[in-house]
């Protein structure tokens, strides 16, 4: 009987060996461990052994079986890493899954045209961390120590450093402004270049307010920078984002960090000036607050306000995405809504 099982062990690892896909692996794997199997059928002779020989048998029938599962395992994964899906039979008839693709936000995609814009007039695009300080917050821009824009209530205050001053003390940033004068200690002037990127605000959020929103920035410094060619800029800009021309108007603005400083509107494209809901019902919208840039803030940039002078905007992007698509409802923007969002892409 043991050559009987010796004989069954060789013939079934060459059938084992001979295996050449899935189907087959099954079969022998039937044929050599199931019910009906050779060694099944030994096991079933056994009776008319005595109990050494039973003993004996039987633990080389488990021994061999053992050897035939392995074995079998082994061939599995072969087969499973050199089988490739689409030896399979394949019909290319049946029409394709579609798939889901997802698309730029279109704030995302203001923000590029606005880069493109003004790569093309010679700006940099330029980045700076989201963690900010007091310094650059505040101090450089000619923020008084009391302006309530530093306390708690409006700048998210970084914990451990309440005791801290000036480039100790750390926030969010709640501006994308104290970017300017990192960039200009860093460059010097003539510059010009643009900044976007997130802010933050530690305020009770509600149709008009977020927590965290985006500002687009931009500022240009030079000899001989005038408030006209500040306008001509904003103008320039505008035209190559909506491809034509824009009639804007501008209003005194009070800002730390300019002086003057200006609100720039520009009229509604919504209703085209004849007044909606988008504008308050009075045609125009604000856009951009900007303004000269303040001597103070020239000098924290280590630069002399007699010989340089320069020009901040603010771009809102979000109002401008809505003057692009007549949107009329800011709070679509952050509702992540896809039904709203589908429709830019
Ligand atoms: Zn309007």
């Amino acid at each position: 009987m043991k050559e009987r099982l010796e004989e069954i062990k060789i013939k079934g690892l060459e059938k084992i060996a001979n295996v050449k896909n899935q189907t087959e692996l099954e079969e022998v794997r039937k044929d050599l461990t199931g019910k009906k199997s050779e060694l099944s059928e030994v096991l079933k002779s056994m009776s008319t052994l005595s109990n050494d020989e039973k003993k004996v048998i039987g633990m080389l029938t488990t021994e061999i079986k053992t050897v035939f599962e392995n074995n079998l395992k082994v061939k599995e994964d072969k087969l499973i890493a050199t089988t490739s899906v689409l030896e399979e039979p394949i019909d290319l008839t049946i029409p394709g899954k579609k798939v889901s693709e997802g698309a730029l936000h279109p704030i995302t995609q203001m923000r590029y045209d606005l880069n493109d814009a003004f790569l093309s007039l010679g700006f940099e695009v330029y980045s700076e961390d989201d963690i900010s300080s007091e310094k650059y917050a505040f101090d450089n821009l000619n923020f008084s120590k009391d302006h309530p824009a530093r306390q708690s209530m409006d700048t998210y205050w970084l914990e451990g450093t309440e005791d801290k001053e000036g480039a100790e003390r750390l926030c969010l940033r709640p501006h994308l402004t104290g970017g300017s004068v990192r960039y200009l200690l860093k460059h010097g002037a003539p510059a010009r270049f643009v900044y976007p990127g997130g802010v933050y605000r530690n305020e009770t959020t509600d149709a008009r307010h977020e927590r965290a929103f985006d500002q687009y920035e931009a500022l240009i410094v030079d000899k001989n920078i005038s408030f006209s060619s500040g306008m001509v800029m904003i103008q320039a800009i505008l035209e190559k984002v909506f491809g034509r021309k824009i009639n804007t108007r501008m209003r005194e603005g009070f800002f730390p960090f300019t002086e003057p400083g200006y609100e720039i509107d520009m009229e509604c494209l919504v209703c085209g000036g004849k007044g909606c809901k988008v504008c308050n019902h009075n045609g125009w919208i604000e856009v951009m607050p900007g303004g000269v840039i303040h001597p103070n803030v020239l000098k924290s940039a280590g630069l002399d306000p007699d010989e340089w002078t320069g020009f901040y905007i603010n771009i809102g992007l979000d109002r401008l995405v809505m003057m692009r698509y007549g949107v009329d409802d800011v709070r679509l923007f952050h509702s992540a809504d896809l039904r709203f969002l589908k429709q830019f892409k």
